[in-house]
């Protein structure tokens, strides 16, 4: 075991100047809110001929390779002074088809900006000089990792400002989903498969929009609910059975997957406060009162988050930005909450 003077040395010398040396952080924070600094898309192997052993990419393929990649990956792991410490349990997954009319209709419920499974997929048919799909030959994988709990159970203590495993769980966790989202989709391709995952394009910039302040023109939440996996909180995280503590991910392929969970009609069905039981645990959890009985003021969480960038790079050496206290200590944290009927 090291000494404190020794593990407090450590820590200075680790990226002691993270404004300028943590370079991967700033370029995936920067790729998050503007779209850039992403590796170039794969290129679609126009030649591929099928084999009798090529790979059959159904529902079962995605569910395993997913859980496979999240459980072994060397990437899910977090940094000095949790190394080896997982950032990530297994995943849920789940698909949605291509032309599900909710697709069409998040550009009236979150905005014109917001990209339909088709929109995206053409750029990246265009991009390799083939047609596009139609929409019913297209299809959204869905996913979402839960966070381990001993880093739930360090933001569960904390206040006003994150604690370093959530902060680690931010940046790493973020590359990390890009990471084995890449691999598989580069595979897709190798097999002759359109793939493209919206979140690392130069399209994916987050701006306000008159109708739903701070937002993306990929919304993976608004996929993940498309996709039976889980419903709107107060907080707007996505209660999920495991929780509103994870990350989620999703990605457009050119194949016709089944979906593999039923979707609650209500946006809401998992929320305590939303189903007329007392609660708003996630409200007194906000150091900012961004959360109140009528919903969530993106703006004033976005100005907390923002600032939460210094105390990241002051106390933990790493150029991120985070919060998630409204996902720690609150009943939705790990599951759906008690008093739900969820099936
Ligand atoms: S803490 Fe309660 S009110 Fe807030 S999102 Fe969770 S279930 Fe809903
Ligand atoms: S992420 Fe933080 S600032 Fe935003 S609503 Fe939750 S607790 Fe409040």
């Amino acid at each position: 075991m090291f000494k404190t003077s020794k593990i407090k040395k450590m820590r200075d010398r680790y990226r002691k100047f993270a404004y300028v040396s943590d370079i991967a952080g700033i370029v995936n924070s920067i790729g998050e809110m503007h779209g850039k600094g992403f590796l170039k898309q794969p290129k679609l192997n126009k030649n591929f001929v099928k084999q009798p052993d090529s790979p059959v990419f159904h529902e079962n393929w995605f569910i395993e390779k997913i859980k496979d990649l999240v459980v072994a990956h060397p990437d899910n792991c977090k940094e000095y002074p949790f190394y080896g410490e997982k950032i990530f349990d297994e995943p849920l997954i789940g698909f949605i088809k291509g032309d599900d009319p909710l697709l069409e209709q998040y550009k009236d419920i979150i905005g014109p900006h917001h990209f339909t499974p088709y929109e995206i997929m053409k750029i990246q048919a265009e991009s390799n000089g083939v047609k596009p799909p139609k929409a019913s030959d297209l299809s959204v994988v869905s996913f979402t990792m839960p966070i381990i709990k001993e880093t739930k159970k360090d933001n569960a203590r904390k206040k006003k400002w994150p604690c370093e495993r959530w902060a680690q769980t931010r940046r790493m966790g973020e590359m990390f989903s890009q990471v084995f989202v890449r691999e598989i989709i580069v595979h897709l391709m190798e097999n002759g498969i359109l793939a493209i995952a919206p979140d690392v394009t130069p399209m994916f910039n987050k701006k306000r929009y008159p109708k739903v302040g701070w937002a993306s023109p990929w919304s993976h939440r608004h996929m993940a609910y498309a996709a039976g996996l889980g419903t709107f909180g107060m907080q707007d995280f996505l209660i999920t059975r495991n929780g509103v503590a994870h990350r989620v991910g999703s990605f457009v392929v050119n194949l016709q997957l089944e979906p593999n969970h039923e979707r609650p009609a209500d946006i809401h069905a998992w929320c305590l406060h939303r189903q007329g039981h007392s609660c708003l645990k996630c409200a007194s959890r906000c150091p900012v009162n961004a959360i109140d009985k009528n919903g969530h003021d993106k703006e004033r969480c976005y100005q907390h988050v923002k600032a939460s960038t210094k105390y990241c790079i002051k106390n933990f050496k790493i150029f991120i930005y985070g919060c998630g206290l409204c996902a720690t200590r609150v009943p939705c944290e790990s599951g759906i909450p008690d008093g739900i009927e969820s099936d």
